[in-house]
C-alpha cells in the first residue's frame, strides 16, 4: 500500500503528536480512492512538475507522487513539513528524489524559493486551507505564469465562487480575477466523510486551465485588478459610480465606459474580465 488509509494517517498523527487545528484548516484526507480521483482529475504525469499547497501528513502527496511526477510541497507546519521527507521515504522509496518540502506560509511563497527547484511547477494540487484558499490561489497565479493547469478542493461556496461567470449570484471578484489567468470548472464534488477530522462544510473539487494566449500584460492586469476591486467594492452601484476612484469623475468614468462599449449604468457583477480589459484600455486612452 502506498497511500494512506484511516489508520495510517491517526498513527501518523498520533505518533507527531499532531492535533488538528481550525486555524490552519487542518482536515486530513483518509481515503486513497478520493486521493487517486484528484490526481488523475489533475491530468499529472511522469516527470511534471507539481506543486502542492499544504501536504499536511502526506495523503495527496503520496498520490501524486505515485504518478511520477517531480513534487514540492509547500507546507507552515514545523512538524508536519518535517516529517514529510520521511513518510515519502518509507512509503515509496523510488519518490525520495523527486520530492522536497519548503517550510513556509504560502502566501510569502517567492520566486525566490522556486529558483532553487529543478524548474518551476506546471500543476498545481491541493487541498487548500479552507480559510485562505482563495489569496493563496490568487497569489500562486500571480507568482508562477508557468502553471498550465491545476486542480484544487476548497470549500464548497468558494469553487462556486471561483467558477462563477458573469450574471450569477456567485460571481465577485475572485471569479472575475481567477479568468483573467484561465478557466475554470467545479470537478466534482467530495464527502465529508473523506476528512479527518470531519469538516463542517461541503468542499468541492475545481479544475483550472490557463489561457492559451495571455489577456494582456502584466500592466494590463494589475490596472484590470484595480478596476475588478473598485466595481466589487460597491457590486450593488452602478458602475459610473462605483469605477470613479480609478476612472476619475462622473463624466470621465462615463466617457471611458462608452469608448470600451460597456454601459455605465450596469453594475460589476455584469462585467466580464474582457470587458474589464475593454475599459482598463479605454481609460488609457481617453
Ligand atoms: N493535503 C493534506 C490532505 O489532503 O490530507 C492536508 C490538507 S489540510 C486541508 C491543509 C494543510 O495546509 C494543512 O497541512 C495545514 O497545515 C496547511 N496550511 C495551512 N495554512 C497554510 C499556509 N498559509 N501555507 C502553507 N500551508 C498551510
Amino acid at each position: 500500500m502506498s497511500l494512506l488509509g484511516p489508520a495510517e494517517v491517526r498513527e501518523l498523527a498520533e505518533r507527531l503528536g499532531v492535533t488538528p487545528t481550525k486555524k490552519l484548516g487542518q482536515n486530513f484526507v483518509i481515503d486513497p480512492n478520493t486521493v487517486r480521483k484528484i490526481v488523475r482529475l489533475a491530468g499529472v504525469e511522469k516527470d511534471d512538475r507539481v506543486i502542492e499547497i499544504g501536504p499536511g501528513l502526506g495523503s495527496l502527496t503520496l498520490g501524486i507522487t505515485e504518478t511520477g511526477a517531480d513534487l514540492t510541497a509547500i507546507e507552515i507546519d514545523h512538524r508536519l513539513a518535517a516529517e514529510l521527507p520521511g513518510t515519502v521515504a518509507a512509503m515509496q522509496p523510488e519518490a525520495a528524489g523527486r520530492f522536497r518540502v519548503v517550510r513556509c506560509d504560502a502566501l510569502e511563497l517567492g520566486r525566490e524559493h522556486l529558483s532553487e527547484l529543478p524548474g518551476a511547477p506546471e500543476v498545481l494540487v491541493a487541498n487548500l486551507p479552507y480559510n485562505v484558499s482563495v489569496p493563496i490561489l490568487m497569489h500562486l497565479l500571480e507568482l508562477i505564469p508557468e502553471l498550465r493547469a491545476g486542480l484544487v478542493m476548497v470549500q464548497a461556496e468558494v469553487g462556486h465562487r471561483i467558477a462563477a461567470g458573469p450574471g450569477s449570484r456567485m460571481y465577485g471578484s475572485p471569479s472575475a480575477k481567477a479568468t483573467w489567468y484561465g478557466d475554470w470548472a467545479i470537478a466534482g464534488n467530495v464527502s465529508r466523510r473523506i476528512f479527518w477530522p470531519v469538516p463542517n462544510v461541503d468542499s468541492v473539487l475545481v479544475s483550472y486551465r490557463r489561457r492559451e494566449v495571455p489577456l494582456g500584460s502584466e500592466a494590463d492586469r494589475v490596472a484590470v485588478f484595480d478596476l475588478v476591486n473598485a466595481a466589487f467594492a460597491h457590486r450593488r452601484k452602478m458602475l459610473r459610480q462605483s469605477l470613479q476612484p480609478v476612472l476619475g469623475d462622473l463624466d470621465r468614468a462615463t466617457a471611458v465606459m462608452d469608448a470600451a462599449g460597456v454601459d455605465p449604468t450596469t453594475r460589476a457583477e455584469q462585467l466580464s474580465i474582457q470587458d474589464f480589459l475593454s475599459i482598463s484600455r479605454a481609460a488609457a486612452a481617453v
